[in-house]
């Protein structure tokens, strides 16, 4: 049985040379959820996908960008009817964004309102010491039966994870969730049905090098004790559990 690799948050478009990155993804056995950080940058990246069944483009709006693209929250609205795929958005509390916080919740709501005004969206969630304020944004203005949310590289504790999966929120996991002892215990507190892989490439490091996304393997093979099983049922598992979240359709 085919079980291929999945990276369900990595950046094609970013990589230095991101029309051999998009070609390595549509010959290898790959699944990928490739990003936008704007919303100016995803019809291009439509383009470089089309025709591939096992590249996904995620219309975006980084929250560290928010405070110099603001106004682009009107284009991600009127592009959005044509992107099942929502990536990234989100909100990001860390020293260098923290304020313009009150900026990225007003893009952030509105990204969730109209997600769930639409219906059927998958979307990608970049959450920086904000896990608990991006689930209780979701609770109120994106239930659970209008779309689907990952959190992507996970980084709140064990309890917020636990309210996340409440919500009915998959994670997807990558290799720098793996080099602590409190970040491996929080991925080992994950669901397992709730589980999917992602590099962030090209912002992450496998070996030294800057990540591609069939890194996801040594995620993998690293994540795997922390459930109990090996990486190859890790990885059987992990693509069930993207078509378990694709198979949702909104009511
Ligand atoms: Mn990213």
């Amino acid at each position: 049985m085919h079980q291929p690799l999945v990276d369900y948050h990595c950046h094609l478009d970013l990589f230095p040379n991101y029309e051999a990155a998009f070609a390595e993804c549509r010959r290898g056995a790959i699944e990928v959820l490739t990003v936008t950080t704007t919303p100016r940058a995803w019809q291009k990246n439509v383009e470089l996908a089309a025709g591939s069944q096992s590249i996904r483009v995620g219309l975006g709006l980084h929250p560290q960008l928010v405070a110099e693209g603001h106004a682009e929250i009107d284009l991600f609205e009127s592009l959005l009817a044509r992107s099942r795929y929502v990536a990234e958005v989100g909100l990001d509390g860390g020293a260098r964004f923290y304020k313009t916080l009150p900026a990225q919740r007003i893009v952030f709501e509105r990204v969730l309102r109209a997600c769930s005004a639409q219906g059927g969206k998958i979307l990608s969630i970049h959450a920086v010491r904000t896990a608990r304020e991006v689930v209780s944004m979701l609770r109120t203005h994106l239930p659970e039966r209008r779309a689907r949310a990952v959190f992507h590289w996970f980084a709140g504790s064990v309890s917020e994870a636990k309210a996340a999966a409440e919500v009915g929120c998959f994670f997807s996991i990558n290799s720098q969730m793996l080099r602590t002892e409190s970040s491996r215990e929080v991925v080992a507190s994950l669901p397992l049905g709730r589980v999917l892989t992602e590099t962030d490439a090209p912002f992450t490091e496998t070996a030294g090098a800057s990540s591609k996304p069939s890194d996801v393997y040594s995620t993998l093979k690293a994540a795997a004790p922390l459930f109990g099983i090996d990486a190859s049922a890790l990885q059987a598992r992990v693509w069930e559990n993207v078509q378990e979240l694709e198979r949702f359709e909104y009511p």
